[in-house]
């Protein structure tokens, strides 16, 4: 759906994890997801962090010579160890979240970190703060408590498990500190975007944020490409993807927020019965130009059906067969809501289109054409007075 590219990292970061990711837990009721590309990162880091091993064992006060494979089962011990801290880090990220009203639909561990899907943020921005900084927080704080647990362990003469330790107390430390960079929409981003907020509100915060995020992926992309780091390079691309795109859902938040569905949708009085056959509802689909339509029975409104739908029925059975047996279950709102939660109602449940009703009657229906029209439309007009657009009620027929 158009508006879905065009209105949030929250909504691709849905797609992209349904598409490649799957569950392998909950915490809370959320779903906790492994996204296929660990499946690259998990070997390569275990060669990475196994080199570190045999190297840091040669050249060691007391030199060790591991054998073989030793040192990349170690190198894949560190690789785990790295995920599960990530993990402990989003955790950290959702608790806050939840605890301060806050929505979250998934928590997903992919090539370049964590994603936690945070579907409404906390409403005051001093929450927002908190809960960008809880994250990085709790990196550090593993970080520390990991040197503490190497000082505690009883001195041994192995060498592996000790290094191990404290490489990874290490990383979770430089995860902690790097997350803290102003490189929005990482943490550190967040934070600074949450600060300025306060002072010039959510949208020209979000623009500052995000400038200061693209400038930040290009950084990552220079140092990438001086020291050869392919990460760096996919996290440049996260960032400058995620700054983008999350400017624009900002944008279109405070646009679709002011906006009523009868200011957007299209007006629309009568369905397809559920008596129709298919081949005639197909006809109609076609003069309405329109790849749905709200399903009604007596001229009340039941549901919707699709024209991909409609296709699936063998061109022979058309004339006989009825809408009733395709109609799906209608998605309502009415004229009064404003359009961000219909749009949200939307990407939920993901029907085709909304059906807009006023006192049980059809008045009309929002896809996304209609939500996507108001957006440019307003995008297209400086002034951008939602207030004086025109109202469907002076078109409605008596
Ligand atoms: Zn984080």
């Amino acid at each position: 759906m158009e508006l879905l590219r065009r209105s949030g990292v929250s909504e691709e970061v849905v797609m992209r994890s349904t598409r490649g990711a799957f569950k392998v837990a909950s915490f809370r009721g959320i779903p906790i997801r492994l996204h296929y590309s660990l499946l690259l990162a998990l070997p390569l880091l275990t060669l990475v962090f196994g080199s570190v091993v045999r190297q840091a064992a040669r050249t060691a006060s007391v030199p060790v010579e591991l054998p073989g494979v030793v040192p990349f089962l170690w190198g894949l011990v560190v690789a785990v160890g790295l995920f599960a801290s990530v993990l402990l880090h989003e955790m950290a990220h959702v608790f806050y979240a939840l605890r301060t009203g806050g929505r979250v639909r998934s928590i997903t561990l992919m090539i370049v970190g964590g994603v936690s899907e945070v579907t409404e943020l906390p409403r005051r921005h001093r929450d927002e703060v908190l809960m960008a900084l809880v994250g990085p927080l709790t990196s550090v704080v593993l970080g520390v408590l990991l040197i503490g647990l190497l000082a505690v362990l009883p001195e041994s003469r192995i060498f592996t498990p000790r290094f191990a330790l404290s490489y990874l107390s290490g990383l979770n430390i430089f995860l902690g500190l790097f997350n803290l960079l102003p490189a929005f929409p990482m943490d550190g981003g967040r934070i600074l975007r949450g600060l300025l907020a306060g002072r010039m509100g959510l949208v020209r915060a979000t623009r500052v944020a995000s400038g200061v995020g693209k400038g930040f992926a290009g950084l990552f992309f220079l140092v990438g490409l001086l020291t050869l780091n392919p990460f760096l390079f996919v996290i440049a691309f996260v960032v400058l993807t995620g700054a983008h795109a999350e400017a624009q859902q900002v944008r279109a938040r405070a646009v679709l927020e002011k906006l009523r569905v009868e200011q957007v949708m299209t007006p629309r009085f009568h369905g397809v019965e559920l008596d129709t056959s298919v081949a005639e509802a197909l006809a109609d689909l076609h003069r309405a130009r329109r790849p749905a339509l709200p399903a009604t029975e007596q001229d009340q409104p039941v549901g919707w059906v699709e024209v991909a739908e409609l296709l699936r029925v063998p061109e022979p059975e058309r004339a006989h067969r009825t809408v009733r047996e395709l109609c799906r279950k209608a998605v309502v709102v009415s004229p009064e809501d404003d359009v961000w939660s219909a749009a949200r109602r939307m990407v939920e449940a993901q029907p085709p289109l909304l059906l807009v009703l006023e006192r049980g009657r059809l008045v009309g229906t929002v896809d996304g054409n209609d939500i996507n029209a108001a957006l440019a439309l307003h995008q297209a007009s400086e002034e951008g007075r939602p207030g004086g657009w025109p109202r469907w009620r002076q078109e409605r027929p008596a």
